[in-house]
């Protein structure tokens, strides 16, 4: 490290309430942890910021000396070690503000959805979080942000009323439709691409209670399950948002007994109607097999992480996804092909989730989330539990590949370790070019270090 890099670090220090942390200090490895234990962060400089005026400071910091910057809350989406950056670290700004009279959240850059949650539940209210409450609500939200309620009220990103934004220049700016019409467009789809979001205002749905959870089926039901799955989802209406997943399920005492360590294929499903209803809709699903554990029930909307029952603690995984514009019978049989249960594939999940309703709907006003058109998400979380990462990676490009005929494109908040440059392709060629002129505007050098190459 430089003289002049250690002089500028110290004045940083002084200019920023949080910590400036360069590695070997105390703080520094808790500071960069992460969600995936695949990457380890290594940036050349972590701001653990307080307020959008420290992360103000950590921007312009790095113009200054000519470093990139990047931005982490809970680490669930850490895709790459972030060498050489200032990372700025925001989960101390987690302030979480629910309005019940107009339906709104206001949230700092590193609330998790949990809070949302909690914070909503008394005024019969719900957040568009995801599978997981852990997930941060902003990195989820400028990603799109596709959840258990999304056919029926489709993307987070679809619903954020404000945001302020820390640029290139290290200004401060409040953002709505009306004050910079590209950069509400951009931000709510293009992740961290043109800065960093400090506070962001949403929309809270009507929602406290749904049918739903999940039913866990033996891996001999697997080829049944997901062939039946495939011809029933698409005929649900919007107040039913459903996915599959084929799960191999580590030897993990905490899992109740009959998934410890095997194969199960588990039907993730929301009904937002009556018990009745949901239990009428899913009949014919409940009918294909006698399932290990049948959890699906009437619950408060503060029990939506029964439905995916992801994992909690930090995990040894990488994660690739696409989309798909059909799902038929010769899709599932690829898909069971390279990653069912007679496939000894090191691979945690692979989830087919449905698309459509309220997903493929322009919202209001319009943004530049991607993806939206396409029927079916294909995704596959890779863990070597043993094997290494290598064999992780082959597996789950073979899952990519079992479905390349019917690809669409991809969702960004599922894109994983994908090439920029395949990421950047996400967008046609008009939303791109848009994309572009807007980055050229606000980051002309490329300050930010994002995994979408736009150009
Ligand atoms: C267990 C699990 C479940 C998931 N379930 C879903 C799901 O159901 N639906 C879905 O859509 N996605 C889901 N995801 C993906 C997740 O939404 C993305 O990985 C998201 O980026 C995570 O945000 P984070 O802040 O928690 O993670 P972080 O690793 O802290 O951030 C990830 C990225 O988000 C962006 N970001 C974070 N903070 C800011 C900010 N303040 N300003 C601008 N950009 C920012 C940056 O690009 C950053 O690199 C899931 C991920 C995991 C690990």
């Amino acid at each position: 490290m430089t003289t002049m890099l250690d002089t500028t670090t110290a004045e940083l220090d002084a200019t920023v309430a949080g910590p400036v942390l360069e590695p070997g200090d105390p703080g520094y490895a808790e500071e960069v942890a992460s969600f995936s234990l695949t990457f380890t962060a290594a940036p050349a400089v972590v701001v653990g910021a307080t307020s959008a005026g420290d992360v103000a400071a950590a921007v312009r910091y790095a113009a200054r000396t000519g470093r990139r910057v990047a931005v982490q809350s809970t680490g669930h989406g850490l895709q790459s070690d972030l060498a050489g950056t200032v990372l700025v670290s925001t989960h101390r700004m987690d302030r979480v503000a629910v309005d019940p009279d107009s339906a709104t959240a206001r949230v700092q850059a590193g609330a998790r959805w949990r809070q949302v949650i909690d914070a909503a539940a008394p005024y019969g209210l719900a957040p568009l979080n995801g599978s997981s409450s852990q997930v941060g609500v902003v990195g989820y939200t400028v990603g799109g942000g596709l959840g258990p309620m999304a056919r029926r009220y489709g993307f987070a990103a679809d619903h954020v009323r404000r945001f302020t934004l820390v640029t290139a220049d290290g200004e401060i700016r409040d953002v709505t439709p009306e004050s910079d019409p590209d950069l509400f467009w951009a931000v709510r789809g293009g992740k961290s691409t043109f800065g960093i979001v400090t506070d962001l205002e949403f929309a809270l749905m009507p929602v406290a209670r749904f049918y739903g959870g999940c039913i866990f089926f033996p891996g001999e039901a697997t080829a049944a399950v997901l062939h039946a799955w495939r011809e029933w989802a698409p005929t649900l209406s919007d107040d039913t948002t459903t996915s599959v997943a084929m799960l191999r399920l580590p030897p993990d005492p905490s899992l109740p007994e009959p998934l410890r360590g095997r194969f199960v294929t588990s039907l993730r499903f929301v009904h937002l109607g009556s018990a009745s209803d949901g239990a009428a809709v899913l009949a014919p699903m409940r009918a294909v097999a006698t399932p290990l554990m049948d959890l699906v029930d009437e619950m408060p909307y503060v029990a939506v992480d029964a439905v995916s029952m992801d994992p909690t603690t930090p995990m040894p995984v990488r994660e690739r996804g696409v989309t798909v514009d059909a799902l038929p019978a010769a899709a599932v049989d690829a898909l069971l092909a390279v990653a069912g249960p007679d496939v000894p594939a090191p691979l945690a999940l692979v989830e087919v989730r449905l698309l459509g309703g309220a997903i493929a709907r322009r919202p209001v006003v319009p943004n530049a989330v991607a993806g939206r058109d396409a029927a079916f998400s294909v995704f596959t979380v890779g863990a070597p539990f043993g094997p290494p990462v290598e064999a992780t990676t082959a597996a789950m490009a073979a899952v990519i590949d079992a479905v390349r005929p019917w690809t669409y494109g991809a969702l960004l908040n599922f894109v994983g370790t994908a090439t920029a440059e395949q990421v950047g392709r996400l967008w046609n060629p008009a939303d791109r070019a848009r994309l572009l002129q807007i980055r050229d505007r606000v980051d002309p050098t490329g300050l930010f270090a994002t995994n979408i190459h736009i150009g």
